[in-house]
């Protein structure tokens, strides 16, 4: 990517360029800059959310299937264009290109399951609720809706919101990280390729000023938001309050619990890869694992010796199995927490400044925004690197005695959005999907990512609002319902009755 590239709003079906402010784009694998982002303005919003306003009522009354075969139109383009897509994240988020490709596989299931809208919106039916009276349920779209989404996934976490939003016949825009808001705009050329009418899609680049005016404007019915949980909790806050509804997914601390009945090969192999993989920046990612006594030391020492094998490098380079963080502050906060670790009485086992980067020196000293996969052993429970949210390739282990401890730490957390158990025991394994106060359990499973036809989302300060991503729930965010109580008149209509209905 040249140093020239700049990526502007996508409005009423063509690329529009802001009028304001800018931001730069870094590539996180050199630190140099490789673009400038479009800051959207309130003025920017209002335009796009009267486009949008202007396409729905033709949108929402395109047959279901018609709405379907755009639908399967966008699923072959995204198909055929997952390469290209991939080397945009990757170029922007530093994201290696097999995991970029990952992401768009996953974001494609969401298309793949909305192709399937006219199935998803029947509704119910019922012949004669009362004598010679049929009832039946219907689900329409709300008009504009707006997804408000994170850096660390450009294409997936878009695509877990606005498939579901059109094929129900809404009007989406779509408001980007900052950080890399290329595949927005790909992803929109490719709706217009798709036959989307104009306005159905559109996008906002830029940051505060955009959100909050697309959280204040009167016209958008529903916000769909997915980043870390001050903007979450925020973001949901204000926009009930200004009457909207609002799903908030937030940030996560994840843990693995591991007992001591369980393979610690396969343990081994699965923290690493989810502690690392995408270095870290993942909302699933595992942070923590709970080793239940006696099985730290071993675990720790298999652990250790696959990190020591891992090959940290730039995405676009095919070796390369981790690549860099998003930015240098980010690069910056995440280290600090080695410090931090120390001084709470953890111990350093693996320390990423120091790990080699390919093509360059070590992490610490190779330009652009490194830091290899951190182990820390003995975490204390409770302490500030257990507790929060690190969103890096530092994996922390804290030892506890019992199942019991283990979950009562997992439960004692501010998050809930996944976790893990790692057991060859059944029971144990049901006991942890019962008591456990997380939304997305795994078992022998690291990233219990749910597919797109159920729903994605996790608990307590993991997600504001009620309903979760993606699947059916998806559906009924973006629909409202409507119940139809009907009567053709016959001669024995029975007259005036000022009585409560009730069936008869
Ligand atoms: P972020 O909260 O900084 O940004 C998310 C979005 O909010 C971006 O579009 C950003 O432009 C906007 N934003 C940032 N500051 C804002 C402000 N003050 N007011 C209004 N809008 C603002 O998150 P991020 O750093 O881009 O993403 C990482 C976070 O996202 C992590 O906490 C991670 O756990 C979380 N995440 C959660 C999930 C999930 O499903 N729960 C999925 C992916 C990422």
């Amino acid at each position: 990517m040249s140093a020239t590239t700049h990526v502007t709003h996508w409005i009423g079906g063509g690329p529009v360029a802001g009028n304001g402010e800018t931001a730069e784009i870094y590539n996180p694998a050199t630190g140099v800059v490789s673009g400038t982002v479009d800051m959207g303005s309130a003025a920017d919003v209002d335009a796009a959310v009267a486009a949008a306003e202007a396409a729905f009522p033709a949108w929402r009354d395109a047959s279901l299937v018609k709405r379907a075969q755009v639908l399967f139109r966008f699923r072959d383009l995204v198909d055929r264009h997952r390469d290209e897509l991939a080397a945009l994240i990757s170029a922007e988020h530093g994201k290696v290109h097999s995991d970029a490709l990952g992401e768009v596989a996953r974001g494609l299931e969401v298309v793949e399951f909305a192709c399937g809208i006219p199935h998803l919106l029947k509704g119910g039916f019922s012949e004669n609720v009362s004598t010679r009276v049929d009832s039946y349920s219907i689900r329409q779209p709300l008009g504009v809706v707006a997804g408000i989404t994170p850096f660390n996934f450009p294409a997936m976490v878009p695509m877990w919101m606005f498939p579901i939003a059109i094929a129900c016949g809404n009007a989406f825009v779509l408001k980007p990280s900052e950080k890399d808001p290329s595949a927005s705009l790909l992803l929109a050329r490719l709706w217009r390729e798709a036959g989307l009418p104009d306005g159905v899609f559109n996008v906002v680049q830029g940051g505060k000023t955009a959100v909050d005016a697309l959280l204040a404007h009167p016209w958008v019915r529903a916000v769909s938001f997915v980043g870390s949980t001050p903007i979450a909790r925020y973001v949901y806050e204000t926009g009930t309050a200004h009457g909207k509804r609002v799903q908030a997914l937030g940030g996560a601390k994840n843990h693995m619990l591991v007992l001591p009945d369980a393979d610690l090969d396969l343990v081994a192999d699965s923290a690493v890869s989810a502690g690392f993989g995408s270095a870290g920046e993942r909302c699933m990612a595992i942070s923590v694992v709970l080793a239940v006594d006696p099985v730290g030391d071993a675990l720790v020492d298999k652990i250790v010796s696959r990190v020591a094998a891992l090959k940290v490098g730039p995405g676009d380079d095919p070796e390369s199995e981790m690549g860099p963080l998003v930015t240098r502050e980010h690069r910056d906060k995440v280290a600090s927490y080695l410090d931090l670790g120390v001084s709470e009485g953890a111990k350093v086992v693996v320390d990423g400044r120091t790990a080699p980067v390919r093509g360059g020196g070590t992490a610490a000293d190779t330009p652009g925004f490194w830091l290899g996969p951190t182990v820390l052993d003995h975490v204390p429970p409770g302490s500030r690197v257990h507790r929060e949210e690190i969103f890096g390739p530092v994996l922390s282990i804290v030892r506890v005695p019992t199942y019991e401890a283990g979950v009562e730490v997992i439960n004692s957390g501010e998050y809930g959005n996944g976790t893990a158990i790692f057991t060859n025991d059944g029971g144990a394994a049901r006991r942890f999907q019962n008591e456990v106060e997380v939304g997305m359990i795994g078992i022998n499973v690291p990233i219990p990512v749910p597919m797109a036809f159920y729903s994605f989302g996790g608990w307590k300060s993991s997600l504001f609002g009620d309903t979760h991503v993606h699947g059916t729930e998806g559906v009924h965010f973006y629909t409202r319902g409507k119940v139809v109580t009907s009567r053709w008149l016959d001669p024995s209509h029975g007259g005036v009755n000022l009585g409560f209905p009730t069936n008869g």
